[in-house]
């Protein structure tokens, strides 16, 4: 460690509020390095082995965690899904913004564990609203939209929520329009 810190960035928020969007937005920043969480689903369409995820078998995410290669996992919808800890230790070691996106129970391990950070959640306007982006968005059938739905409302409720005295998340910002939630988290980092 060279004893420049940089900045931890935990985005979270339900599937579909647009986290990834914004993230996308913030990749564009130079000083930004990003987390490849390792998952047990399938890949989509679209989506690329080590860039989007790293895409493991049961068997191998169950192996890393047993040798505590996670900094935080959670079990979403039936599948695993973790940060691998070392990219995080090195780009903050550089100085550098490091984004984690992640859903509400790994965000809880992390608050729990005191590391420090800025942590955002990305709200829908409504439930209706977070349904219908789902359904254009069109990776999902009928019945995980349903499942994602549903987390989604605990997710809404458990974001209120204090871990050891101190709000989970710093923020809360309602998506209702991406440019001006991109502006809002720029805002945030580089005010
Ligand atoms: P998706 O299947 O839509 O890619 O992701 C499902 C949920 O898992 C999303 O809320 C996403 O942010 C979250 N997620 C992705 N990677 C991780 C991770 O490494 N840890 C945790 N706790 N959640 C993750």
């Amino acid at each position: 460690m060279t004893g420049v810190r940089g900045k931890l960035v935990v985005i979270s928020g339900p599937s579909g509020a647009g986290k990834t969007s914004v993230c996308r937005a913030l990749k564009q920043h130079p000083e930004v390095e990003f987390s490849v969480s390792a998952t047990t689903r399938e890949r989509r369409r679209g989506e690329v082995d080590g860039i989007d995820y790293h895409f493991l078998s049961r068997d191998d995410f169950q192996r890393r965690l047993g040798e505590n290669q996670f900094l935080e996992w959670a079990s979403y919808n039936g599948n695993l899904y973790g940060t691998p800890r070392w990219p995080m230790d090195a780009a903050l070691g550089r100085g550098r913004v490091f984004l984690v996106e992640i859903e509400v129970k790994g965000t809880r391990q992390l608050r729990e564990r005191g590391v420090e950070g800025l942590y955002v959640f990305i709200a829908p306007p409504s439930i209706a609203e977070l349904r219908r982006r789902l359904e254009v968005r069109g990776s999902n059938e009928a019945a995980e939209i349903d499942a994602r739905v549903a987390i989604a409302v605990d997710e809404i409720a458990a974001a209120k929520e204090s871990v050891g005295g101190r709000p989970l998340y710093d923020v809360t910002l309602v998506n209702e329009d991406l440019p001006a939630t991109i502006r809002a988290v720029e805002a945030l980092l580089w005010p």
